[in-house]
């Protein structure tokens, strides 16, 4: 029997064969010419991913965690406020990360399954001068997407940068920086990128990157200075060689070979591709009877989805049992009740098939464990849907 096992967490992903093999080349000097134009037509390819023809790219070695550093380090001094929206852990996290810069941070702390209203981030916006807002475009420990766009006019609005954790969603989500106006939009490579693990990738908008050069105070973090990168990253667009850190060399080999396949199949087509494939996974879900964290289908993401386990179920019986049926899902991640539900990541290069293997292991698993279903109800539904989708 085949051993592989298919990789459905949020992140890594299964990932694109040509990608892996470009992973796989002898590495290059990080000044040759071919290594160059890689490197400069991936600045170049993240504008169109991004929809961001005005903004300014940065390829980094790194986690998604840095692509936060690095937007926090460089545009916010001590003593601004700054509000974070949050539906999940991240938004935690990234509260963590402008403390240490010194920012004042007020928390709006979406309730469990629920997304921050548009009227509290308006009313919190009225009650001082802030200097920034963050959002995580989707929480990866909730499955919960908020659309940036109204957000981003608030911002305008009220004179406030727009910072995007787009980590769980670039790539994958409707996302348009430039014409929503969104100032920082920040990713890593592991997730709808479909890069392995490694790249912290960030875009910067005019007014950004202006916001960074006015800044009264140097930036308080060496690796992370725009300061040391940008001039970097103008010399690969130009295809001039240049140095500040040694560049990740196959991991951007792999990123041009990956944002290449992603413009190939069109950034529309691919959002459209996430959005079936996410509503016809909910809707298998939940003819099972199984629960969604996210409370309604509007706030659901269409990476990943969040599920709370049965009665009964026990998770770590749980994910063995999917392991041992060749399929690996995540556990939770919310502190409080990680252990009550599961995650499934479907981003990136997810076909039909591979949820249709997911549902069927799911079956299995808990029929395994004593839930009682009707066996192929799930993978019945999630076939019609996405029949009823394509017609
Ligand atoms: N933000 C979100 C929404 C994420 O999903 C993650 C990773 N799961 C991060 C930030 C942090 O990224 P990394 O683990 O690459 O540092």
């Amino acid at each position: 029997m085949k051993a592989r096992k298919l990789l459905m967490i949020p992140g890594p992903i299964e990932f694109e064969p040509e990608v892996l093999q470009a992973m796989a080349i002898p590495t290059t000097s990080h000044v040759a010419p071919d290594f160059i134009e890689v490197f400069g037509h991936s600045l170049e390819l993240m504008r169109t991913v991004w929809k961001s023809p005005k903004g300014q790219p940065f390829i980094i070695a790194g986690t998604g965690t840095l692509a936060m550093d690095m937007a926090a380090a460089n545009l916010i001094e001590s003593g601004d406020n700054v509000l974070v929206i949050s539906s999940g852990y991240f938004g935690q996290r990234f509260k963590d990360i402008l403390e240490r810069y010194g920012a004042k941070v007020t928390l709006l702390q979406a309730a469990l399954g629920q997304s921050v209203s548009i009227d509290s981030i308006e009313n919190e916006l009225k009650t001082k001068q802030y200097k920034a807002l963050t959002l995580t475009h989707v929480d990866t420990s909730t499955g919960i997407i908020v659309d940036p766009k109204p957000i981003a006019q608030l911002a305008k609005k009220y004179k406030v940068l727009s910072i995007v954790d787009g980590v769980c969603s670039i790539a994958g989500e409707e996302l348009n920086q430039d014409e929503w106006g969104l100032d920082v939009v920040l990713t890593a490579s592991q997730k709808a990128i479909g890069v392995p693990p490694g790249l912290a990738l960030l875009m910067a908008s005019e007014k950004a990157m202006e916001v960074w050069k006015n800044r009264k105070t140097p930036v308080p973090n060496y690796y992370a200075d725009w300061g040391n990168w940008l001039p970097v990253m103008k010399a690969y667009e130009e295809r001039k060689p240049s140095y500040f850190g040694t560049p990740a060399v196959n991991l951007i080999v792999a990123l041009e070979t990956s944002l290449k396949i992603i413009c190939k199949e069109g950034i529309e087509k691919r959002v459209q591709r996430h959005q079936s494939l996410a509503k016809a996974f909910r809707a298998a879900i939940t003819s099972l009877k199984l629960t969604i964290l996210a409370t309604s289908n509007t706030i659901a993401a269409n990476t990943l989805t969040a599920v709370y386990y049965p009665e009964g179920i026990d998770g770590a019986a749980f994910s063995a049992k999917m392991v041992a049926n060749n399929v690996i899902i995540a556990g939770g991640l919310l502190p409080d009740i990680k252990t009550t539900y599961f995650r499934v990541g479907h981003m990136g290069s997810v076909s039909p098939n591979d949820l249709l293997a997911v549902l069927g292991a799911l079956e299995r698993t808990l029929s395994e464990l004593g839930y009682p279903l009707e066996i192929g109800k799930s993978l019945q539904t999630f076939q019609t849907e996405l029949l009823k989708g394509s017609n």
